[in-house]
């Protein structure tokens, strides 16, 4: 791309020297460019702005005002007030806030100010400002209307870069920089049209200095759009990189071996397992490589779809691989296979670090001459030269603990074997669309017939009498039980002492003649597994853990989950929690305890009546916001999404990944001079956040 003027550095604009230089690239604003899409992040509706004549004790009020008079006034406790008597043409009322002096050195007299707070009365009218923006300083602000005429903006800011700072900055240099973000616009008016979205400059205008709350939204979706597309433009190369750009493998499809699974089968397949299973057989029988990702709750019954993509790679003469995070959840998924194959007379091997050399020897070379068709292990199995003779299809599953970096390393073999990836945490569709952009999704939402709901409690600590009862009974059945605690601290330190403490105090105090076991996050994997052996043996009566207890591990007799400081953990890992029990006929319970009373109870109590993942992730989503479901998306001084609210912009999503791979599918490499644009403006604006994110 040819030097643009949106490339200029910042010092170089209106009103900009190089101390204020300075002060801008504290916030990241390097070149003129970075300034333009510095967009408010707050609208203020100026027909919502209240007279201040009218206002009343016990409004929330958002208003806009001149300082008359301003100072700290001392209170006999010792409490300094900072005060400000605001004016308009209706009339005056005193702001205060209480233990903030400071803000002698931000406010002077004749600062036009927007605030929004409740008026209380307190030797008279007074509005406390929950938030408050200087529109204008001084003689500056004379006449002041909201930006568009309607609309006040609020800009991110700094102590250094202070609001009145950047409008005026805006005021004196939007008019040209504008009409240059025709520099970055990659959209052809066409394109723009079916999409429903503003030109870049109209968007950037929209955002700086809109007309009406609606255009300011107008202008967001813009940017939303466009930092979707360039994140799933970089995710379809990577995705084209591990599908279409080599040669894949043409299944064979024979039903020699899928037929009589499916007839063997004690139960159906769901509607949502049938659909799951024709994606897959598609893409293994197509010349395209397989990348795909298979979403489903826990207990939606993904193992034996994994099964039968498996059978069709051995029907067709090829082998394939099922890793497992943990030795514990190979041996399970190995245990399930050999008895649903058990008639059909396919060979399976089971690879672990725990089995004896001689076995050892014979199953690798079982695999090395293709005499066995199906190995079930930890990701050992691909790496340590694990010979095998036609590895045509490779099974993760439980992919949240493989970044994307690992899931490229997966399909690395000279055979490109297909590659399927399991997960049993549920996440919003969009969330997935976002994370997982280079993999084709499928997803599994809904649950077998017939399932048991787990039932879910609310307790209080004051409660835990009752719920320590509780759990004596079942343990009198013969059941068992778990109790998890959040982790205290960032230190494992600490997350042991209270996790061991706790479970001497039990086993002292409270089931003396139970045995109890103890997991938490200073041991070992090997040292953990020999618990949950120990656990799934039934030598364990009752668990006690800190770290969240392996996804996927199936003790079928444990029917009691106890979660303590509920209010902690977020929704999804609840779910994951109580995932652990009602996995065998006995009904089963999930008690959590919380205080009474906290603000997060409402939240559990929407957990409580919700036993869809799917529906739990959302509202996770929705109660928590993206950043911190996001990990590597949002972390960072530079997040990926800055404008995108994956709640709301689904459907523009789904319409930046269908546009971005069509784009990639033609022009994998955005070589052609029509991609000239998109190329310059990935290298421009998103280089950086998508390298961070590791698809860059
Ligand atoms: P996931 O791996 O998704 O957590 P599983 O594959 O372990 O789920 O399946 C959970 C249980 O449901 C298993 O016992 C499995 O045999 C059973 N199952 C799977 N599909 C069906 C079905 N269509 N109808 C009834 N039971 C099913
Ligand atoms: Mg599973």
């Amino acid at each position: 791309m040819s030097f643009s003027p949106l490339d200029r550095p910042a010092q170089f604009l209106k009103g900009v020297g190089p101390r204020r230089a300075e002060f801008l690239a504290r916030m990241g604003i390097i070149t003129a460019r970075d300034l333009l899409y510095h967009v408010p992040r707050r609208y203020d509706d100026a027909s919502t702005v209240q007279p201040i004549g009218h206002l009343d004790v016990g409004m929330d009020a958002t208003i806009v005002g001149r300082v008359r008079t301003c100072g700290t006034i001392p209170t006999r406790s010792g409490l300094r007030i900072f005060q400000a008597v605001l004016q308009d043409d209706t009339g005056m009322i005193t702001c205060s806030w209480p233990g903030q002096p400071w803000l002698e050195r931000s406010l002077r007299e004749g600062d036009v100010l927007l605030v929004t707070g409740p008026v209380k009365f307190f030797h008279g009218r007074q509005l406390q400002p929950r938030e408050f923006t200087v529109l204008a300083r001084g003689a500056e602000g004379e006449g002041q209307t909201a930006d568009g005429g309607t609309i006040f903006v609020s800009y991110p800011a700094s102590e250094d870069m202070p609001q009145w700072i950047l409008r005026k900055l805006f005021d004196q240099n939007l008019a040209a920089l504008l009409p240059q973000a025709e520099e970055d616009e990659y959209l052809t008016p066409l394109e723009r049209a079916e999409l429903s979205l503003p030109s870049l400059p109209d968007a950037l205008g929209a955002l700086h200095r809109p007309t009406s709350l609606t255009e300011a939204e107008e202008g967001r979706r813009r940017l939303a759009y466009d930092e979707l597309f360039f994140l799933q433009l970089a995710q379809a190369r990577v995705r084209w990189q591990q599908t279409l750009a080599r040669p894949g493998i043409v299944h064979r499809r024979t039903n020699a071996l899928i037929r009589p699974l499916l007839e063997g089968l004690p139960f159906a397949l769901t509607d949502g397992q049938a659909r799951v299973l024709r994606e897959i057989v598609a893409d293994m029988t197509l010349g395209r490589r397989m990348n795909r990702l298979l979403q489903g709750d826990v207990g939606s019954g993904k193992t034996v779809i994994a099964l039968f993509a498996m059978l069709l790679a051995a029907e067709g003469g090829r082998q394939a691989a099922l890793m497992a995070p943990t030795e514990l959840l190979a041996e399970q998924h190995a245990r399930r296979i050999r008895g649903w194959i058990a008639p059909l007379g396919v060979r399976i091997v089971l690879l672990t670090g725990g089995m004896g050399a001689a076995e050892r020897r014979r199953g690798l070379a079982g695999l090395a001459a293709g005499d066995i068709s199906l190995a079930v292990g930890t990701h050992a199995l691909i790496q340590e030269g694990v010979e095998f003779h036609r590895l045509g299809l490779v099974v993760v599953d439980e992919q949240h603990r493989f970044g994307v970096r690992q899931r490229m390393v997966l399909g690395e073999r000279d055979t490109n074997p297909d590659v399927l990836v399991m997960s049993a945490t549920p996440i919003p569709r969009s969330l997935a669309l976002a994370l997982y952009g280079d993999l084709d999704l499928s997803l599994l939402d809904e649950l077998p017939p017939g399932r048991q709901a787990v039932q879910t409690e609310l307790r209080t600590p004051a409660q835990r009498g009752d719920v320590y009862r509780f759990v004596e009974q079942e343990l009198e059945l013969g059941r068992q039980a778990y109790v998890v605690f959040p982790l205290v601290d960032e230190s494992a330190k600490v997350d042991l002492l209270s996790a061991t403490q706790e479970r001497d105090r039990l086993a002292r105090e409270v089931f003396p003649h139970r045995r109890l076991g103890l997991v938490h996050g200073q041991l070992s994997s090997k040292e953990k597994e020999r618990v949950m052996r120990d656990f799934l043996a039934g030598e364990i009566d009752l668990l006690v853990a800190t770290t969240v207890i392996e996804v996927g591990i199936d003790v079928a007799n444990a029917t009691v989950m106890v979660v303590e400081h509920a209010e902690r953990f977020g929704l999804s890992q609840l779910h994951q929690l109580r995932g652990r029990v009602g996995r065998g006929a006995a009904k089963s319970h999930c008690i959590l305890i919380a205080e009474a009373g906290d603000v997060a109870q409402e939240r559990l109590r929407v957990f409580r009546e919700t036993t869809d993942g799917f529906a739990v992730a959302r509202a996770d989503l929705a109660i928590r916001g993206q950043g911190d479901l996001f990990g590597p998306l949002q972390s960072g001084r530079d997040p990926v999404l800055h404008h995108a609210d994956l709640l709301r912009d689904e459907a523009l999503l789904v319409e930046a990944q269908r546009r971005a791979r069509a784009m990639v599918d033609m022009d994998p490499r955005l070589e052609s001079p029509a991609q000239e644009r998109v190329r310059g403006v990935l290298d421009h604006r998103y280089a950086e956040r998508l390298r961070m994110f590791g698809v860059g």
